[in-house]
């Protein structure tokens, strides 16, 4: 099937590409509280605390929108967005494919 509509390097690489965007996502979400300690350690002030909270907000906005337009290989659609709607999960909104489809065994 080289020449056909399906290839599996692309497929792969997409995969892993949605994947890594996933783990931005969560780890940007986790790493606010502690963030926030180890800014309020350094200087408890409300200014280092809003400067810190403006710098999380971007770079949560960057790596959501990120994990947004991930396509899924399968089907072509967002793999996360369905309409409006966001849902970081596991499978395609659209055609169910699981993320780790290309390393599960019974795939
Ligand atoms: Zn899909």
């Amino acid at each position: 099937m080289v020449n056909g509509p399906f290839d599996p390097v692309a497929y792969v690489g997409i995969l892993k590409r949605t994947r890594r965007r996933r783990l931005y996502f969560f780890a940007t979400v986790l790493m606010y509280i502690p963030a926030l300690l180890i800014t309020y350690q350094i200087s408890p002030t409300n200014r280092a605390m809003g400067t810190l909270f403006g710098i999380w907000v971007v770079v949560l906005i960057i790596v959501t929108f990120l994990a947004a337009v991930s396509r899924c290989p399968r089907c072509g659609n967002y793999f996360h967005v369905h309409g409006l709607t966001l849902l970081i999960l596991r499978k395609c909104l659209h055609c169910q494919l699981h993320i780790s489809s290309d390393t599960l065994p019974n795939s």
